[in-house]
């Protein structure tokens, strides 16, 4: 079938580029041209994807809106050419698949280079036959401005010398632009002009695509995939116990809810897995959070919620970022969210958890102050050192008067 429309042979050099494209914007655009030019290939076939191993329980939308977008995205360049291999094809797509498939359509020798994200590459070897992958094509990673490339480096250099990969770097200044940073403009009616081609624009406004929808129950549906039952339980209970705060103390029930969803979405990742993602994304990692690096995943969560859940409302992702540690000077949501985390019904009673719950409703800095207090004395107890931000929290709060007696 996609033979009928696609005719690689006579090519040399193709460049394909993959990717979800919901939606595609200038950043692809740019990168696609900038790698043809770069390394002189004919064409960049744009390929979106279908089902994507990775994101079978993501809301992605759906596959006939991100193909017709390419398609208009890219109409106006001769060198550019869409393809449905994977929107055609049922099941789950293997990019494996894809480039065999497309390999058996070019003539003999013709060079590929396959187009992807920066962080992909760490993935590759994780992608279904990656080592056999690896030696079919070259790889292009396009970066942001401002990605640290350093981790990046590394592992290439690792991946050249056991796989033999050919991989490349390029970066694109215009991918500061980014497709879940549409999505949010469009939900919250900021502009995208300039950030996608006009006909890309008008299509997503006729379509109605990404607008406002029940956006928490998409979170709880893939919630309830992602996390172990407990765990799931217990953010059921904290985001219960952070509306009734939030309605309590005037806050936002919405952002709380939201927040209280999100708080821990990294917790049950593997500590190596936290270590290795921290250095990847850019957090700094000082010695504490080097040793105890289940601290950690606040701030994986709130790189989480932004990347994979499109969160970016900084004052919802450093409720996220802080629920474990707390800091000085909290945010009304950092410390609902923080005690939502302590009183909610189903964790296991210690001494002073129930004068904490009582509190909650009466005084909210006391009672975040007593579970500080608490979870400082735990930490003492178990002989391991006490977080700064911990600390900072304490004498913050000590040191306002909203404290009672
Ligand atoms: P993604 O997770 O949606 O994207 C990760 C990051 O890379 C995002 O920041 C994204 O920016 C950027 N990105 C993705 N593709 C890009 C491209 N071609 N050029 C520039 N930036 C790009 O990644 P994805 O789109 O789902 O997947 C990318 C490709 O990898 C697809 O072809 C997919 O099929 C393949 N893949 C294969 C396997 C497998 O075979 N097992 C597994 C995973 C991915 P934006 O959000 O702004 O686009």
């Amino acid at each position: 079938m996609e033979q009928l429309f696609l005719n690689l042979k006579g090519y040399k050099r193709i460049a394909i580029m993959g990717g979800t494209f919901d939606p595609i914007h200038y950043g692809h655009l740019v990168a696609a041209e900038a790698v043809r030019t770069e390394f002189n290939t004919e064409i960049v076939l744009f390929i979106p994807t279908g089902t994507q191993p990775y994101k079978q329980n993501q809301t992605v939308s759906h596959k006939e809106h991100r193909y017709l977008m390419t398609v208009l995205a890219t109409a106006s360049n001769p060198n550019f050419a869409v393809s449905r291999i994977e929107i055609d094809k049922g099941g789950i797509n293997y990019t494996i698949d894809t480039i065999n498939e497309l390999i058996s359509m070019c003539d003999m020798g013709t060079e590929v280079f396959f187009i992807t994200g920066a962080d992909s590459v760490f993935q590759i070897l994780t992608w279904k036959d990656g080592a056999s992958l690896i030696k079919k094509c070259n790889f292009v990673a396009v970066t942001r401005p401002g990605y640290n490339k350093n981790d990046l480096v590394e592992y290439a250099v690792n991946l050249k010398k056991s796989h033999s990969a050919r991989l490349h770097f390029l970066e694109i200044p215009a991918l500061a632009i980014s497709s879940t940073d549409i999505r949010g403009r469009i939900k919250t009616g900021s502009p995208i002009k300039y950030l996608v081609p006009h006909e890309v624009e008008r299509y997503i406004e006729k379509s109605g695509l990404y607008l406002r929808h029940d956006f928490s129950a998409d979170i709880l549906q893939r919630l309830k995939k992602m996390m172990s039952e407990k765990r799931y339980i217990h953010t059921i209970g904290v985001a219960k116990e952070a509306i009734k705060l939030a309605d309590m103390y005037g806050e936002d029930a919405e952002k709380a809810y939201i927040a209280a969803l999100l708080h821990d979405i990294a917790k049950e990742m593997p500590n190596s897995s936290k270590l290795a993602m921290a250095k990847a994304v850019g957090i700094k990692l000082d010695e504490e959070l080097e040793k105890i690096p289940t601290l950690l995943h606040g701030y994986l969560g709130a790189q989480i919620a932004k990347t994979d859940f499109g969160i970016d409302d900084e004052y919802v992702l450093d409720a996220i970022r802080y629920h474990t540690t707390g800091r000085a000077n909290m945010t009304l949501l950092e410390k609902i969210i923080y005690l939502a985390d302590i009183i909610e019904p189903n964790r296991e009673i210690y001494e002073g958890l129930p004068q904490i719950r009582q509190k909650a409703f009466d005084n909210l800095d006391e009672a975040v102050y007593e579970g500080i207090i608490d979870s400082i004395s735990y930490v003492n107890r178990k002989g391991e050192h006490v977080y700064y931000l911990s600390e900072e929290a304490r004498d913050f709060l000590k040191n306002e008067d909203k404290l009672g007696g």
